[in-house]
């Protein structure tokens, strides 16, 4: 019997949830592991948004909110991509949803039809390819390469572009090589969608605030792009607050309104309680949360300068986000205590079962030369896990 429809047996499981979950059930079975797979602050939510919270709970803050957010959250947000982004969004081009996981979702389903082709540099974002699929979208890989610091030149955007295409998909700072898009570089990609009026920009700027060089630039600060452009972020990463699920849109306002639609059939409003703390999170100076970010920079220089130590190891300098995204590709082909690693996804298999470190192949964001390591740990986790792996490598 086949109880199962072709849409989801043609879905492949998210690989960076599939590794946190190898590494729970590890670590259930006794094993110490140093989980470097899942994407998410190891800091607590900080005290000013839980206190919104706790107070948005004794208000009686309990009812079903408006589908695409509650008036003020909406506000805030537009007051968030002025003076962040210099964006001039009304509350009828916010959506705010369960997560920018959802947000990508809705675009997907709203913008999609069969065969429509979404531009992918590569690497993306593990959901990215997975999403577009699951809506009929065709996802087109542009291959860069570590010399570009993983970044997609204006020809080779150009060369994707065919009269199927619909969209193009991005993250800066990118989820996984942590490269960030200057303004000119977004410039220039932007000159080569002048000749092509028809394909709109999904920029995924989750990462904005975790940014070490400055500079962060929206596609939409373009006034040639800002119509065709859907700007998603969210709230789990800068304010560490990935399981408080909250992400937001700004889009033109045909498109927002069409997500309202869908998630207004699917699963309703975000949640109440932590759409009130984002309202405090949003219209706090980003420097409150800037604590995070310092520590992150720290723990990028230390673990870019052990991983340089490590024979075989090629890394770009990512410039946000927190994430190494190691070329290790040299590895193919040798054997290592008896087993012979053929790919990405047998070497991340091989870190975890002989050095006790979760990482996730680079497959799953598009590279199969690379793995992606998440540093969003400890220093001290972050030297003991290169320690083991290098012992496990020697
Ligand atoms: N986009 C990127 C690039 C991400 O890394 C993530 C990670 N979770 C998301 C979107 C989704 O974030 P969330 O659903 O937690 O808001
Ligand atoms: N975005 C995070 C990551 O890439 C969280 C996991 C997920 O949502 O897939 O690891």
């Amino acid at each position: 019997m086949n109880q199962l429809s072709d849409r989801i047996n043609s879905l492949s499981t998210s690989a960076t949830l599939a590794m946190a979950a190898k590494a729970r059930e590890l670590r259930e079975e006794g094993k110490d592991i140093i989980g470097l797979s899942l994407g998410e602050p190891d800091f607590n939510t900080p005290d000013f948004i839980k206190d919104a919270a706790k107070q948005a709970v004794d208000d009686n803050y309990n009812s079903y909110t408006p589908v695409d957010g509650y008036a003020e959250l909406k506000d805030a947000i537009i007051t968030k991509f002025k003076r962040d982004n210099q964006l001039e969004y009304n509350r009828q081009q916010i959506v705010v949803s369960t997560g920018a996981k959802q947000s990508l979702y809705n675009i997907a389903s709203v913008m999609l039809n069969d065969g429509d082709e979404v531009i992918l540099p590569c690497p993306y974002w593990v959901s990215y390819s997975d999403i577009v699929k699951l809506n009929g979208g065709v996802p087109v890989e542009v291959k860069t390469s570590i010399e570009d610091d993983f970044k997609m030149t204006p020809s080779q955007l150009e060369a994707a572009i065919t009269p199927k295409t619909k969209m193009i998909w991005y993250s800066s700072p990118c989820n996984p090589s942590g490269s960030v898009y200057s303004k000119t570089e977004l410039r220039a990609l932007a000159d080569v969608l002048q000749k092509h009026p028809n394909i709109y920009v999904v920029s995924d700027e989750i990462y904005e605030h975790i940014n070490f060089i400055g500079g962060h630039c929206s596609m939409a600060q373009f006034d040639d792009m800002f119509e065709r452009t859907i700007t998603v972020n969210g709230v789990s990463k800068a304010f560490a607050m990935t399981g408080w699920r909250i992400g937001y849109i700004g889009a033109p306002k045909t498109i927002a309104r069409a997500c309202n639609k869908i998630q207004g059939q699917v699963t309703s409003g975000a949640n109440c309680i932590a759409q009130r703390a984002v309202i405090t999170a949003l219209e706090a100076s980003p420097e409150k949360v800037q604590y995070m970010v310092d520590e992150f920079k720290v723990r990028r220089k230390l673990i870019l300068g052990l991983l340089s130590e490590i024979e075989g190891f090629s890394c770009n300098e990512p410039e946000g986000a927190f994430y190494v995204f190691p070329d290790i590709s040299s590895y193919f082909g040798k054997t290592l205590n008896g087993i012979t690693i053929n790919n990405a996804s047998e070497f991340a298999m091989y870190l975890l079962e002989h050095a006790n470190v979760a990482t996730v192949t680079g497959d799953a964001f598009g590279n199969p030369n690379c793995i992606r390591i998440s540093y969003a740990a400890s220093q001290d986790q972050i030297k003991e896990a290169v320690k083991r792996i290098t012992e496990a490598l020697d």
